[in-house]
């Protein structure tokens, strides 16, 4: 039983409401879950994240395909079976959703009584996992004495009291501020990876995609490929620059799609080459980390579905202004992985010539 998948969907299809007054919610999602894989579920506002979160956690049944959680078949299943899977599931809410009558650690128990426990292996046990949380004094405490970040930890201990073999956490991230949100995060992280659960975490805060192994995107119940998802998003940013700085913008997509060139002459990117193209598109584009994430990946993606075909030479005044900017920075690129080899000086000279780049370094030839 234990080399089971946590979660397997196949075919999976939802609708809210009956008859002719149906909404149909989720398309023939296909999905596995590996044990200690962390997941994240991220799209649009009304995409379907929630519903296919709590058909995991089997607190809703599809009306079509399998939903395989912990080796059982969830649809049309007995509520026993319902609830003996639900016993081994965590589930952290967007809210923290503790009461305010208990204290913390009454709060923590609540999570215990669906499999309860001796008293003193209980009291341990919720000592314990307060203690992981950073929470282990506050214990006596009201939820209302705490901060957000605290009430949320809360929420975390509560779903992982019983040690659950997967954790549901939907939006965990949505009523903190950036820090918190970051620390809630890596926390569900960590503990998670030591006890080698399951994590699926819904989000679309793009601030914490990076601590996923893996994330699934939804768009309108459909389960669509992340490349896709992100290159719209570029695209996007692009076109924003594009109707208020269109300069800017035909330089960056050009400038860009150039350095994601050099990264891949020697045909391995490697992380040094990646981190000197986001220092240097910050600084040529002013752009927020998020959006300079978006146009590196916008044009590693470009390159991969062009070839190396070029975009020509899209001649505009900051091109010709910035070239000597623009060819040192293809350089600092090809130079990022320890030494210029002839394979990313050949690409240099091949990009220098279709944008008809003039530059010193070119001299020799
Ligand atoms: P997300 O979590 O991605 O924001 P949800 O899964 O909550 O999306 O909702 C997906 C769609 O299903 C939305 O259009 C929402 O309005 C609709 N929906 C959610 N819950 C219900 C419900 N109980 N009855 C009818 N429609 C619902
Ligand atoms: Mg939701």
């Amino acid at each position: 039983m234990t080399d089971e998948m946590p979660v397997t969907l196949e075919g999976v299809s939802y609708l809210y409401g009956k008859g002719a007054l149906s909404k149909q919610i989720l398309y023939d999602i296909n999905a596995a879950i590996q044990a200690g894989e962390i997941v994240i579920l991220t799209g649009p506002s009304g995409s379907g994240k929630t519903t296919l979160l709590t058909l995991m956690g089997a607190l809703r049944s599809a009306q079509q395909g399998s939903v395989k959680v912990l080796g059982h078949e969830l649809n049309r299943a007995r509520d026993r079976t319902l609830v003996r899977v639900r016993r081994q599931i965590g589930y952290i809410f967007q809210s923290h959703n503790l009461l305010e009558s208990l204290t913390i650690g009454q709060n923590v128990q609540m999570g215990l009584k669906l499999d309860p426990a001796g008293g003193r292996n209980a009291r341990q046990r919720i000592a314990d996992v307060l203690d992981r949380v950073g929470l282990g004094e506050h214990i006596h405490k009201h939820p209302g004495q705490l901060s957000g970040g605290q009430k949320q930890r809360a929420g975390i201990a509560r779903a992982l009291v019983n040690r659950p073999r997967i954790i549901l956490a939907d939006e965990p991230t949505a009523s903190l501020d950036k820090q918190s949100g970051r620390d809630v995060v890596e926390l569900i992280q960590e503990l998670a990876r030591e006890d080698g659960a399951a994590v699926v975490l819904v989000t679309h805060d793009n601030r914490i995609l990076d601590i996923a192994d893996r994330i699934l995107h939804l768009e309108d119940g459909h389960m669509k490929p992340l490349g896709e998802a992100v290159a719209e998003g570029a695209s996007r940013m692009l076109n924003l620059l594009g109707k208020h700085e269109p300069g800017t913008a035909s330089y960056l997509a050009a400038f860009s799609f150039a350095l994601a060139r050099v990264a891949h002459a020697d045909d391995v990117v490697t992380d040094s080459e990646r981190a000197q193209m986001r220092r240097i598109l910050h600084d040529v584009a002013h752009l927020e980390t998020s959006e300079v994430e978006f146009i590196m990946e916008l044009s590693m993606m470009q390159h991969r579905a062009h070839d190396s075909s070029g975009m020509g030479a899209e001649h505009n005044a900051l091109l010709a202004e910035r070239q000597d900017h623009f060819v040192e920075s293809l350089f600092t690129i090809a130079g990022a992985d320890g030494e210029v080899d002839d394979v990313e000086v050949a690409e240099i000279r091949r990009i220098a010539a279709e944008f008809g780049l003039q530059h010193s370094r070119f001299a020799g030839n």
